[in-house]
């Protein structure tokens, strides 16, 4: 499929299978869903990686978002070399997790934040901290959403969940998912189904602030209304939360993420990627008044041997502090070029195709002929896997680097500068060509 070397990743996949499950420590980096050798990474430097056979590739994945300024930022280096020299972990409180705190607040409606490891722990805490707080069970999320691999969010899931084909995981008990309700994003009538049935049992919503896990999809208008904020709207007539899953888009699609683009928010918001600056951190915030419910003050339980690691936060302020506007603007503007030539690529061979964007993050779905819009998961699901793989080869074979999943956002970053772009719209109409022929 491809015509550039690839011997040293095989081998090294082949090696990777036998110690670690699917070689992978993540499961869409096996390329499953597109087929061929999972590139091994041996390096990158801003826009680009580097794989262990010498090929250089224009990187969309950006570590699947924290990459906001590129890969080795020489002041994020820096601030993680000093930070290291210091110590790289206490298990005792920092004054660098105090600037973090306080960059996330200045930034997002949130009045207090506790920092956690991953995404993952961030939206499980969440979900604790609204059920301890609400006194209730139930929980609605949304099909085509991912926040992670919480077993009672590992429904009906997106990213690899959706590319791996099985969007719920065996060994997430019947007990634990009968506390969650899945709806339809973008379908406000079966959010008001759900309150219908369970009126006041549900503790939370739970919605990506802008779905980023089956390709990007928008909160939608309706009379006026953007969908996050009639579920602010409806949780509250119903005593319920709203939590907004920004980790992927939080620091991202804006300084202050899709918070700042649309200004829809939940009770407790959660962050990750971006924040972290390419190292495990991630936190989830809200009013005082529920935060406060946290342990030590309060009765909700959450911990980490690792939170708030001096190294982790030490990258994620300082990449905070690097994300000027001028950087988000760059950024927007290279999304729109990019946009615009993935468009015309497609056109000029037929290729059917939707392009979706919130802000700088966007993604190509390869639906049917006649779609014009991708509200939900079902419309997502409908796309053409195998054109999606044929493009995405066509992609790798002429040096760069996407997601290998029609479901996944793509991820550009402040070092994607002119030459970056020129290769990738180099490779575009080549990529476009492979596509029509699938
Ligand atoms: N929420 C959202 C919206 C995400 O996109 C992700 C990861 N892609 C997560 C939660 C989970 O984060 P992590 O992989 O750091 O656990």
């Amino acid at each position: 499929m491809s015509s550039l070397p690839t011997e040293q990743s095989e081998a090294l996949y082949q090696r990777a299978k036998r110690v670690i499950p699917g070689g992978v420590s993540s499961p869409v980096r096996a390329f499953r869903a597109v087929g061929g050798t999972p590139r091994f990474i041996r390096s990158a430097r801003g826009a680009y990686v580097t794989d262990v056979d010498g090929n250089e590739y224009v990187d969309l994945v950006g570590s699947w978002g924290p990459m906001l300024l590129g890969h080795a930022h020489p002041e994020v280096l820096d601030a993680v070399a000093r930070a290291a020299q210091h110590g790289t972990s206490f298990g005792a409180p920092t004054e660098a997790e105090i600037d973090l705190a306080e960059m996330i607040i200045d930034r997002t409606p949130v009045e207090q934040v506790r920092l956690v490891n991953s995404g993952t722990e961030a939206t499980m805490s969440a979900l604790r901290l609204a059920r301890g707080y609400t006194g209730r069970d139930k929980v609605i999320k949304f099909e085509g959403c991912y926040h992670g691999h919480v077993d009672s969010l590992l429904v009906a899931a997106g990213s690899g969940a959706a590319t791996m084909g099985h969007p719920s995981s065996p060994g997430v008990t019947q007990a634990t998912t009968a506390d969650t309700i899945v709806c339809t994003y973008n379908d406000r009538e079966s959010v008001r189904q759900a309150f219908r049935g369970h009126g006041n049992n549900i503790a939370c919503i739970i919605a990506e602030a802008a779905a980023g896990n089956m390709g990007v999809v928008p909160p939608a208008e309706e009379d006026g209304e953007n969908f996050t904020a009639f579920l602010s709207r409806i949780a509250h007539e119903h005593g319920a939360l709203l939590i907004t899953d920004e980790v992927m888009t939080g620091f991202r699609v804006s300084r202050s993420g899709q918070w700042g683009l649309d200004g829809q928010h939940g009770d407790l918001m959660t962050f990750g990627k971006v924040m972290g600056g390419g190292f495990p951190a991630a936190a989830f915030g809200g009013r005082s008044e529920i935060m406060q419910q946290l342990s030590p003050v309060g009765p909700v339980y959450q911990a980490g041997t690792l939170s708030g690691n001096p190294v982790a936060t030490a990258a994620g302020s300082t990449t905070l502090r690097l994300a000027t506007e001028e950087v988000y603007a760059q950024i927007d503007r290279s999304s729109e070029l990019l946009r615009a030539e993935i468009g015309k690529a497609l056109d000029a061979f037929q290729v059917p195709h939707v392009i979706q964007h919130t802000g700088n993050l966007f993604s190509g779905f390869f639906t049917p002929e006649g779609t014009t819009e991708v509200p939900d998961w079902k419309a997502a699901a409908t796309q053409r896997e195998d054109v999606f793989a044929a493009f995405f080869h066509g992609l790798l074979a002429n040096g760069v680097y996407l997601g290998p999943s029609c479901y996944e956002a793509w991820f550009l970053s402040a070092a994607h500068d002119d030459a970056a772009l020129d290769r990738i719209f180099d490779a575009l109409p080549k990529a476009a060509a492979a596509a029509r022929l699938a």
